[in-house]
């Protein structure tokens, strides 16, 4: 497979421009004085070019949208390149599987996901942290080819406070026009969370209730089949994640139509998590020391086993001291399994035996099947 090519937001003011484009706040608004700067830098790169082109139409058909919001969206919360595919992730079937049909599938044949089969527009993945969540929402942008906005809700709440109503309106419109899209909202309990409602921050309510207008707007252009050009509602999904699910409302729960558990990794995908990680890396484990090492990392998130083997990686050259900066590379000593027990005397799971249960039982009460 080629990765598309890493490409970080340009530093503002060095870019150069490709063309003029104009966010009008109403139909009748002026051209801004200022032209935006597109996604890319000028480049003769095709791909880069047309996406420069699908930005500037996009831009061009959204409107009552605040322009610097809109702009702050293309250079922030855009993810381009360092593209993640199923295959990265380890184990996960179910969830896999699920995502395929719910997103994946309908963005990619919307032609056969009409009526009864009409797609979801909101899923929720659920469970410990460091599980693969963040990794899913991104291969499933990946591989649904899908432009792919990253944010997370409790960065809308106090980084962008302020501009945060703005944002989400830009937010939405930008997703419709560049769709098909998914939004996927990290730590979506500080955005939709019970607490929001007391009044007592007045700011947080007022953002949670405009996600939750652009939200249903969207369902309801999609339902009825406002299909404008460069408004595509039907291929918009937001795809939210959360280590603390129960801290969600009802009624936003509600909305999410699918809610996927993200469990802990079973010995088998432990096993593929470790082999993965040790395939580029010189060792001298057998095959039991690596089943070994599946059995004593029961209970360990997919992050707390990447840390685990990290952590052991530097086992050989810690026993080198300074000795490190004269040896040759071919001299240093294989990763051996005792590097990986002295790693999992210090790294301990992050999930503990009651904190799961909590995640078990509300899989039960509330977690989609299947
Ligand atoms: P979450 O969003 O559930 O908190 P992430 O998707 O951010 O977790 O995962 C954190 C890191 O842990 C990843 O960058 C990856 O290195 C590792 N990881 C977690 N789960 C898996 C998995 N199933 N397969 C491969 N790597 C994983």
């Amino acid at each position: 497979k080629t990765k598309a090519p890493v490409v970080s937001p340009q530093p503002q003011g060095t870019q150069r421009q490709t063309g003029v484009v104009a966010i009008s706040s109403s139909p009748n608004a002026t051209l801004p004085s200022a032209p935006l700067p597109p996604m890319m830098p000028d480049t003769p790169n095709p791909e880069h070019q047309a996406w420069n082109n699908r930005v500037n139409a996009a831009l061009k058909n959204i409107t009552g949208v605040d322009e610097s919001a809109a702009r702050q969206i293309l250079n922030e919360i855009i993810v381009k390149g360092d593209e993640v595919h199923w295959d990265d992730i380890a184990g996960l079937e179910q969830a896999k599987t699920s995502l395929k049909e719910t997103v994946v599938y309908p963005f990619l044949r919307p032609d056969l996901f009409k009526g009864l089969r009409e797609p979801a527009r909101g899923m929720l993945l659920f469970g410990p942290p460091g599980t693969g969540k963040t990794m899913l929402a991104r291969a499933v942008a990946t591989e649904s080819q899908s432009t792919f906005f990253a944010i997370s809700a409790s960065s809308l709440t106090s980084k962008y406070l302020g501009e945060s109503e703005k944002l989400v309106r830009a937010l939405f419109a930008l997703a419709r026009a560049l769709a098909p899209s998914i939004i996927f909202v990290d730590e979506i309990d500080s955005l939709l969370s019970t607490r929001n409602d007391t009044g007592e921050h007045e700011a947080s309510r007022r953002i949670k209730t405009e996600f939750l207008v652009k939200w249903s707007d969207l369902a309801h252009a999609a339902a009825g089949k406002e299909h404008k050009d460069g408004d595509d509602a039907q291929r918009v999904l937001v795809l939210a994640a959360t280590n603390i699910p129960w801290a969600i409302d009802e009624a936003a729960r509600r909305r999410f139509v699918r809610r996927q558990y993200i469990p802990l990794p079973e010995p088998e995908t432990r096993l593929k998590h470790i082999q993965t990680l040790l395939k580029y890396q010189v060792h001298d484990l057998s095959e039991t020391e690596i089943r070994e090492l599946v059995a004593l990392t029961d209970g360990f998130s997919g992050s707390d086993i990447t840390a685990v083997a990290k952590d052991a990686a530097m086992g050989p050259l810690r026993a080198l001291g300074d000795a490190l900066l004269s040896t040759p590379r071919d001299q240093i000593r294989p990763v051996k399994f005792i590097d990986f027990e002295a790693s999992l005397k210090n790294i301990r799971p992050s999930v503990s035996t009651e904190g799961l249960r909590a995640f078990e039982d509300w899989a039960l009460k509330y977690g989609s099947s299947g």
